[in-house]
């Protein structure tokens, strides 16, 4: 193993290692969320997802999947395993530093990094990785992959609504089918796909128990412990994350059946909006619980948005679990790289209302132009709502943790004091 792949092994699993203690050491943590640390762990720091996952001989093909529009349900029917690999790690984006440009957001130079040195090796593990063509970085960063992996783009349509745009994601969807049969050598037969589709819709079903149980009025569950165990599917086996998922959401159900709540309930509700925290960036979920707020939701593609919309095939033969599978991603799907992308307002407002939020945090990572584009718009709506939003900008680096702690403080303090005002009077 070469030295500079060493270092990074190393400078990973600690910053990786330091989140998950941090989550271990909460005394009140749900039991059930050991489970998911554990698979973090493997991928991060012990670095042995290939074991964790089984990946015994003959090995069955691996798919690294980056965002949230490749269908998991056509590789699980085709008999390999995905893996989601959009990276949060700081020193894999410095290694990074020199494979991108120097504004480009972290995510995408995080990306690169781990491409290029295999590190971590679950990076090593795919035989192909899957790159959507979301926003212009996602789309450059594919052709430099190319230089370490194969890569196969999948080209999204950026305006949703059209008939044409539809017509084309079907049949680009279509083609990956065909790739994943090439890969794996098993052609895609209607029952393979249609079991995926229901274990994958176990799988959706218990995030959105999470997501309800989340809404309870004494929050049950910190945030960064929720994102941790949606997180988790990335480098999980589904039918295992769902069984794990249900013992969790079964012990938040009892929590909130006697009204057991590791925060109290006068606690500012915050949403964390913009771009997504991504593991081992636990930068901002952490700050907002230390400094008294509960992150009761986000809006993140690797949180609450990750599994949140169910596939809805209905007569089961293959036409109409492909047309469903690319209506599922594709039309809910409010990532900002769609124009126009009026459904994440939709979303948003309905967050605020099912969550009784009292503000919002609003990441945009640097080199990210999208997300902050949007912001205006975000704001406009949280004016009309009343609720106050705080843009943080930022990346990977862990420097700035005490300054944003100085501002995500504030932030609560001045929500804490609204909401007593509006107690009192
Ligand atoms: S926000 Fe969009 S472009 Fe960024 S990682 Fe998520 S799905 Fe991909
Ligand atoms: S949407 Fe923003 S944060 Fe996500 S990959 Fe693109 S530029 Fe980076």
């Amino acid at each position: 193993m070469g030295k500079r792949k060493q270092r990074l092994l190393r400078a990973l699993g600690r910053s990786a290692e330091g989140v998950l203690r941090g989550l271990e050491e909460a005394a009140d943590r749900p039991k059930q969320l050991d489970y998911f640390i554990e698979v973090m762990r493997a991928a991060y720091v012990d670095d042995c997802l290939a074991e964790r996952l089984e990946l015994n001989e003959p090995r069955p093909k691996v798919v690294g999947i980056y965002c949230v529009m490749a269908p998991e349900e056509l590789v699980y029917a085709a008999g390999a395993i995905p893996l989601r690999l959009c990276g949060g790690s700081h020193e894999a984006s410095c290694a990074g530093d020199e494979l991108a440009p120097r504004d480009a957001c972290p995510v995408v130079k995080s990306a690169l990094g781990s491409t290029a040195l295999g590190a971590p090796s679950l990076y090593e593990l795919c035989d192909v990785v899957v790159v959507p063509t979301t926003c212009d970085a996602k789309r450059k960063m594919g052709e430099e992959l190319a230089q370490h992996t194969e890569v196969w783009v999948l080209d999204v349509p950026h305006v949703k609504e059209s008939e044409g745009a539809r017509r084309q994601w079907l049949e680009e969807l279509h083609g990956f089918k065909r790739d994943l049969e090439r890969l794996t050598g098993n052609r895609i037969k209607r029952r393979a796909l249609k079991e995926a589709i229901a274990m994958l819709g176990r799988a959706q079903h218990q995030a959105r128990r999470l997501y309800q149980l989340r809404q309870a009025p004494v929050p049950v569950v910190r945030g960064n412990e929720a994102a941790l165990a949606l997180h988790a599917f990335a480098f999980d086996r589904a039918d295992r994350w769902t069984e794990a998922m249900t013992r969790l959401n079964d012990e938040l159900e009892d929590r909130v059946r006697h009204q057991q709540s590791p925060q109290g309930a006068q606690i500012p509700r915050l949403m964390l909006a913009g771009a997504p925290s991504i593991f081992p960036n636990w930068k901002l979920p952490n700050l907002i619980e230390e400094m008294g707020g509960a992150l009761v939701t986000d809006e993140s593609c690797v949180g609450d948005r990750y599994l949140y919309d169910p596939v809805g095939a209905v007569e089961n033969t293959m036409e109409d679990m492909m047309v469903a599978l690319g209506s599922r991603y594709l039309m809910p799907c409010t990532c900002p790289s769609f124009a126009p992308n009026d459904d994440r307002l939709f979303r948003l407002r309905q967050a605020v209302e099912d969550f009784q939020l009292d503000g919002v945090l609003y990441l945009v990572l640097k080199g990210c132009v999208i997300y902050d584009f949007e912001l205006q718009r975000v704001e406009k709506l949280m004016r009309e709502l009343g609720l106050p939003v705080l843009r943080i900008e930022t990346d990977y680096n862990p420097e700035d943790v005490e300054q944003l702690r100085t501002r995500v403080e504030a932030f609560i303090e001045m929500i804490q004091e609204n909401i007593q005002q509006e107690g009192g009077a």
